[in-house]
């Protein structure tokens, strides 16, 4: 399976960022090796001093398909999960800054979480208004509404899969809000999506 990511999907997390507005969605991958393992604490790597935190809402693929118009891409999944994006900040702006690619400061390993529990996708009403937060050590750090993305769920699964076939098991990561910010060792990252909470994360 492959992990597909898009950054600058909220203005907000774009102007926190001094990014510039895309024209189209900004795609990057993660390895299946930079999956947390279930249970696991998440382990700052000692190649960064400024690991951060990014809540994102998911998608996952089920069913094989590329070059998917966006009125049909409703029929390649069926359910929405949360994540955490996390993100070697110091080493991204070095990357950034040279044109070079950002893998090495975003698919380290355990720098995808991937909430254990799924939400049917009928079980809402919109997937445009679907409230999702992170709190850090129970207090409300990232808190936004999907409604707020520039590019939807159904127009990013058309965009990706002009370049990427799209395989079963897939997942997308659909961007994060404004609010990201710096773990420290024995943080805990807990992720909801409504009232109902997604994952639980240790940071070591
Ligand atoms: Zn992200």
């Amino acid at each position: 399976m492959k992990i597909i990511c898009i950054g600058r999907n909220y203005s907000a997390h774009i102007s926190e960022l001094n990014n510039e507005k895309p024209l189209e969605p900004v795609v990057f991958l993660k390895p299946d090796t930079a999956i947390l393992l279930k249970k696991q604490a998440f382990f700052i790597p000692d190649f960064s001093k400024d690991v951060h935190y990014e809540v994102e809402v998911l998608v996952k693929i089920n069913r094989v398909g590329k070059y998917i118009e966006e009125q049909y891409a409703h029929k390649y999944y069926n359910e929405i999960g949360l994540g955490i994006d996390f993100t070697a900040r110091d080493l991204q702006q070095k990357l950034k800054d040279k044109g070079l690619p950002w893998e090495k400061a975003k698919g380290f390993d355990g720098s995808a979480v991937i909430g254990e529990k799924w939400i049917n996708k009928n079980s809402f009403n919109s997937l445009n208004n679907i409230n999702f937060s992170l709190l850090k050590n129970n207090e409300t750090v990232q808190s936004c509404n999907t409604s707020a993305m520039l590019w939807k769920i159904d127009e990013l699964i058309s965009y990706v899969s002009q370049f990427f076939t799209l395989k079963i098991g897939d997942i997308i990561f659909t961007g994060t809000p404004e609010g990201v910010g710096k773990v420290e060792a024995n943080d805990v990252l807990t992720g909801f999506i409504e009232e109902k909470q997604l994952f639980s994360i240790q940071v070591k």
